[in-house]
């Protein structure tokens, strides 16, 4: 029999809950109890849970925060393990990669939106970021947070584009090159019709020109005062690659943070992907900042692009959260992965004890948080959203680990998600997207990335997908 308000749910019977709440909390027999969209009381065994409208028994469970996704593209899940695509590092990969984007559609933009956020949630995401940057045919914003919205997803859409073309002496193709005041134009629209500042928001816009070498100087100066004129965060690459190095001293005169410091580009605002390659001086001068990142240590490998200072960032006060990145250079969204990957990039780097899981865990959850700019999320506390996942710890990889629960979910193979709660909401259950037909979304999203390779190869020609264009910015 249950009782309780009609929109309560308790969770119950919590084998292991993680709280990251301040005390770094971990409780046994432990419940949750749901009122609305927020967490109205937890507890363990020494008090009883209370009764609610709805209840689901945990037993066997972990529980944790939902993952955070600080930085992602979702349309890249149409152009996994390409060939052309799976051997080159950042540069060249980039230039291979502009030439599908110019025959993306909005139905193509939906699909991949909707693909992505499904596996994003299986991984235990329950916030996910796209630096979304590609404008073309009929493409449209909205359509991506539609489709998060309708899949339960809370989203932070950051608006990119790409404004420099080849044209102009940078890199991408010119039909992806969008008109500068027009964008400014639009990211306001979008702020003004979408942009929700309110606690629990489910939706929010970031303004994101994609590069520091795709977007002018006078781009990125305007971002950043149309952005804190209205109260948004600021996100864009920074400093993937030694190629973008190169270039920022050829044309800009400086380092990538130096350049992107000198345009505004640094704050408690302002969050960069990768940052992998920074020098001493360039970490401290985030920390001083309160500049965050977006640590996407599959994609930073796959791409052999370096392996970020994570160790010196947290040293230094930067706030550091995880990102997939986009699917053409971490073929996974699984964020859970992410933060395994990240826990050992940093040993390779540092030594066996660079990073526990209880801070590779942390990064995924507290950690993007502070880079989303956002207390509502990130831990499990009272007033806090209800925004949490849970793990069923009798499955073969976590066996002999149940010693140190929070240790297997990190360590063992990452794992598949059994119950999603996002805005209070159960958004999975039981392994299950509610609501959706996964097959049939896996089946149009193939039909849709193999029509993507065909327009591609259409466009350029056979011949073309596969050649190396060496240093076409020069
Ligand atoms: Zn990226």
């Amino acid at each position: 029999m249950t009782s309780g308000p009609p929109d309560s749910l308790v969770v119950r019977n919590i084998d292991v809950l993680v709280t990251m709440d301040d005390d770094r909390r971990v409780l046994t027999n432990a419940w949750i109890l749901v009122r609305g969209n927020v967490i109205e009381a937890l507890g363990n065994a020494n008090n009883k849970p209370p009764d609610a409208a709805h209840t689901i028994d945990a037993t066997g469970k972990i529980v944790i925060p939902g993952l955070i996704n600080t930085h992602h593209h979702f349309f890249q899940s149409l152009l996994r393990a390409v060939p052309s695509l799976q051997n080159r590092s950042l540069w060249y990969w980039l230039l291979e990669l502009y030439r599908p984007m110019a025959s993306l559609t909005d139905e193509m933009n939906d699909v991949s939106t909707r693909l992505v956020i499904a596996e994003l949630l299986l991984s235990g995401c329950t916030t996910a970021q796209d630096h979304s940057y590609v404008f073309v045919n009929d493409m449209a914003f909205e359509t991506q947070i539609n489709a998060a919205s309708e899949m339960g997803m809370r989203f932070h859409l950051s608006r990119g584009s790409i404004t420099v073309g080849r044209a102009d002496g940078s890199i991408a193709e010119d039909d992806l090159v969008e008109d500068e005041e027009k964008v400014l134009a639009h990211c306001e629209h979008l702020a003004k019709s979408f942009h929700d500042p309110t606690p629990g928001a489910m939706t929010r816009i970031d303004l994101a020109p994609v590069s520091l070498f795709s977007n002018s100087p006078w781009l990125l100066q305007e971002s950043a005062a149309l952005a804190r004129k209205l109260d948004l965060g600021l996100h864009t690459h920074c400093y993937e690659s030694q190629e973008e190095e190169d270039y920022c001293l050829e044309v800009h005169g400086a380092r990538p943070v130096q350049f992107a410091a000198d345009n505004g580009w640094t704050g408690p605002d302002v969050w960069f992907a990768h940052a992998v390659r920074h020098d001493t001086q360039e970490v401290k001068l985030m920390g001083l900042t309160g500049t965050g990142v977006a640590h996407c240590p599959s994609s930073n490998m796959r791409l052999a692009s370096g392996i970020a200072p994570v160790k010196e960032y947290l040293e230094q006060g930067v706030r550091v959260g995880l990102g997939c990145d986009g699917s053409a250079s971490n073929d996974s969204s699984h964020l859970l992965a992410e933060a395994r990957t990240a826990m050992l990039l940093q040993r390779v780097k540092h030594g066996a004890n660079a990073m526990t899981a209880t801070q590779a865990l942390e990064l995924g959850t507290l950690g993007g948080a502070k880079v989303l700019r956002r207390d509502d999320i990130g831990m499990l506390a009272p007033r806090k959203v209800a925004d949490f996942v849970a793990f069923d710890l009798n499955q073969p990889s976590f066996a002999g680990a149940l010693h140190d629960p929070v240790a297997a979910l990190i360590f063992c193979q990452p794992s598949r998600v059994d119950l999603s709660v996002i805005n209070g909401k159960v958004v999975v259950d039981d392994g299950q997207i509610l609501g959706l037909d996964l097959r049939a979304l896996v089946d149009h999203h193939n039909l849709l990335a193999g029509q993507l390779i065909e327009a591609t190869e259409a466009r350029f020609g056979h011949d073309l997908s596969t050649k190396v264009w060496h240093q076409a910015w020069r």
